[in-house]
């Protein structure tokens, strides 16, 4: 008898992935000292006020920066709190995964299935990260405006779909204008140009308001590190000052929280990790496929397609057999573990570019299209390079705690705890993950 079964078993017993390799080790750079009394929120001496929760989410954050030297502030709070390495939904992207942190549901079925799509009922339209008609965001309603309509107050210093008036409908014949829907109480206009500094500001001034009108959830989001992730690659230096920078905000929160007295749950997440690419692994898309066949939705480390008039046949011939470091699928004949491909916003056509040990390919629109990065995400949700950072941190959970990783669908759920709200129903995640870390 071999003794692979029983490998297999004792991996999934500990929830581990199935993915066949374990991701490069980044080399430590040098530590910065940890200040004493590190994480500071929720200490029990200062706080005089009733927990807030805080979701965090710091883009394309690996869990392994965490192991680099540079994050003092974020590796006491995973030392005094719970920490795991968690499994982002397909697509690996930012907003189909900031929308199940949100809803508990995976991509396919809460509708932003890609950062970038098509939908029938709306022809000549394409959704992008700047677009904020309800019609796209409808499907699955997000925790502030449950939160809401408990009465509970939120605020969201940037999350994709925080400035969407959700269930409201835009007018067709004054596009510009939404009637109806629910924002969160505070909300801005997301700005990239907003340093880090004045988003954790923005929080605490929120929090130093009187109880009746002071947020219950609130939510924080960092752009940089992903930002430099894709610039520089993972191991970079300089994606490594980014990490570090993020760091040095989440202390100014973490500081800000103590100086108020304001006790808080903290949950920091990421969206997904970052994989290394170079220019040597490409694949160009318009040699496989010609665009008189296709139009080429997303380009990436997937790529999605749809057939023009009369070419299914001819692009199924192409795509649909044996290449190199990718592979093909039409939608509906996705592998289930992607939970990926039902819904009609997925283009007809789906390619997977390898991530492997040296790192991933990527499938460019054409050889010449931009070469320039050497980090990327949109990978198989299973792969290493994707995992997402998971930290929670505060009066309901015990200290020191590293948990098995788990699907990213389980934070609305727990959030759902924190909050006090009924667990949801019809989810595609629950609590489970964290029932044994959280105190009573
Ligand atoms: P990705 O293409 O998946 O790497 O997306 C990351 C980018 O999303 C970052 O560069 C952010 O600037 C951008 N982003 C994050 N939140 C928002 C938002 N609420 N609205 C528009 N863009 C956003
Ligand atoms: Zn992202
Ligand atoms: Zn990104």
């Amino acid at each position: 008898m071999t003794l692979r079964p029983l490998l297999a078993a004792a991996l999934l017993a500990l929830g581990a992935c199935a993915y066949p390799y374990t991701p490069r080790a980044l080399p430590p750079v040098t530590a910065p000292a940890a200040p004493a009394g590190v994480a500071g929120a929720g200490t029990a001496s200062t706080i005089t006020r009733a927990p807030v929760t805080i979701l965090v989410s710091i883009d394309g954050f690996r869990p392994d920066y965490l192991d680099r030297g540079v994050t003092p502030r974020l590796s006491a709070l995973a030392a005094e709190g719970v920490s795991a390495a968690m499994r982002p939904s397909f697509p690996s992207k930012t907003f189909p995964n900031h929308w199940t942190l949100v809803t508990g549901l995976v991509p396919d079925r809460h509708g932003l299935v890609a950062n970038r799509m098509e939908d029938a009922a709306r022809p000549g339209e394409t959704f992008t990260m700047a677009s904020d008609d309800p019609f796209w965001w409808n499907t699955a309603k997000p925790l502030w405006v449950t939160a809401e309509r408990a009465g509970i107050p939120t605020a969201t210093m940037f999350w994709p779909g925080a400035n969407v008036a959700w269930g409201g409908t835009r007018d067709a014949a004054r596009p510009r204008e939404i009637s109806g829907g629910t924002r969160p109480r505070d909300w801005q206009q997301y700005n990239e140009a907003v340093s880090d500094r004045q988003r954790v500001d923005s929080v605490i001034d929120w929090l130093r308001r009187p109880a009746e009108t002071r947020p219950r959830f609130v939510t924080l989001y960092f752009d940089e590190v992903d930002t430099a992730g894709h610039e520089y690659g993972p191991a970079d230096r300089r994606t490594l000052s980014a990490v570090s920078a993020v760091d040095a905000s989440v202390g100014r929160l973490v500081d800000g929280l103590a100086a108020l007295g304001q006790g808080a749950n903290l949950v920091i997440v990421s969206d997904h990790g970052m994989a290394p690419i170079a220019p040597e692994r490409r694949i160009a898309i318009d040699s496989i496929v010609p665009a008189t066949d296709a139009r080429v939705i997303e380009s990436g480390p997937y790529a999605t397609l749809v057939p023009l008039p009369g070419r299914d046949l001819a692009v199924a011939r192409a795509l649909l057999r044996p290449h190199p470091h990718m592979t093909c699928w039409r939608r509906q004949a996705l592998p289930p573990r992607f939970r990926y491909g039902r819904n009609p916003r997925v283009p007809a056509f789906l390619c997977l570019a390898e991530d492997g040990p040296a790192g991933g390919w990527i499938l460019a629109r054409s050889a010449t299209d931009e070469a320039g990065h050497r980090g990327a995400h949109g990978y198989d949700n299973d792969s290493p390079d994707m995992r997402a950072v998971f930290i929670a941190h505060g009066p309901a959970f015990a200290a020191g705690r590293r948990l098995p990783s788990f699907d990213n669908t389980d934070v609305a759920p727990l959030l759902r705890d924190l909050l006090g709200l009924p667990a949801g129903r019809g989810l595609d995640g629950d609590d489970r993950p964290f029932r044994a870390v959280m105190r009573r």
